[in-house]
């Protein structure tokens, strides 16, 4: 199952266990009702009258036993709709949590909060809001992060409809690399897309973990970092390398997603010379694509023309 599936079935199971607490609620309701003489007679009288009605609604005795129930359940501090609540909670969906393919606004929030609790984003982490730029006291370093701010926010309006799908912030730790990718994350989130934000060092040992799996489990282990609408990698560059995972894996998972059109944000300290040392040509040649790929150095520097 991807993130989407697993988000998707989780508002399920809630509308679900929502759907069965209001009518385990409504059946105590009932018992301790109908143990009222007073009301299980009046209930008795409403459904003769129901019954003789032949399904008029306007039939005087049918209109005089209902008010006659609805007298005794008020006097009982009930009502109808006590007794018997809605079969569904939202008419929209009818509970489905899905409409016309798209999710129901009355389980939007639930979907998003389950995607955000996949996506490893803690709850406190940037967004487009924060002001991100107050504190950069450089003014180059500012620039560059106000063009690359404005840049992802229009990514993140524009989304899925976008040429650019491959990210890369590059610079000293404090340069704001680390804000940015969070606010795009967030942005796609409340989006409703899945997203999956995790360390070099946490993705490092995910692949290790996949790497040293039995066959036949290796694809559900790697199937996130895959299939997600956006992968952070953060701080590309602290993670050990590991002989035959940590160059393979990071080359499958980047050349996969950018012919799928799957977004990518990597932010690292290394400039372009560290990339291409550590990951070499074919990783360094996926991250400065020109077709794909866009750059940030914020101190200033294009990564592309080093
Ligand atoms: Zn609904």
């Amino acid at each position: 199952m991807t993130i989407k599936q697993r988000a998707l079935q989780h508002i399920i199971n809630v509308r679900t266990s929502e759907v069965s607490k209001i009518q385990a609620l409504a059946n105590k309701v009932q018992i301790r009702a109908f143990s009222i003489p007073e009301i299980s007679h009046a209930q008795a009288n409403y459904s003769a009258a129901i019954w003789a009605s032949k399904g008029n609604e306007k039939d005087a005795n049918l209109i005089k036993a209902k008010a006659d129930f609805e007298k005794v359940l008020k006097a009982n501090n009930l009502s109808l709709d006590k007794l018997y609540p809605n079969d569904v909670i939202c008419d929209k969906c009818k509970d489905a949590c899905i409409v016309n393919g798209v999710i129901c606004s009355c389980s939007v929030k639930t979907y998003i909060d389950a995607l955000r609790k996949e996506s490893g984003l803690m709850p406190d982490s940037f967004t487009f809001s924060d002001d991100n730029l107050k504190c950069v006291k450089d003014s180059k370093t500012k620039e560059v992060l106000e063009k690359a701010y404005h840049q992802m926010s229009v990514f993140v309006n524009k989304y899925p409809n976008v040429k650019k799908n491959t990210f890369v912030f590059s610079g000293l730790t404090g340069t704001g690399k680390t804000c940015l990718s969070q606010a795009v994350a967030n942005g796609l989130l409340e989006k409703g897309f899945s997203v999956k934000y995790v360390s070099a060092f946490a993705f490092n040992n995910a692949m290790i973990a996949v790497h040293t799996a039995p066959i036949e489990s290796r694809n559900d282990l790697i199937s996130d970092y895959l299939t997600c609408d956006l992968l952070v990698i953060d701080d590309l560059g602290t993670e050990p390398i590991t002989r035959n995972v940590t160059l393979e894996y990071l080359y499958l998972v980047l050349s996969t997603r950018q012919e799928k059109n799957l977004s990518t944000i990597i932010s690292t300290n290394l400039d372009g010379d560290g990339i291409m040392t550590r990951y070499q040509e074919r990783i360094f040649s996926r991250l400065t694509s020109k077709a794909f790929s866009l750059s940030y150095n914020f101190e200033g520097i294009d990564l592309r023309k080093i």
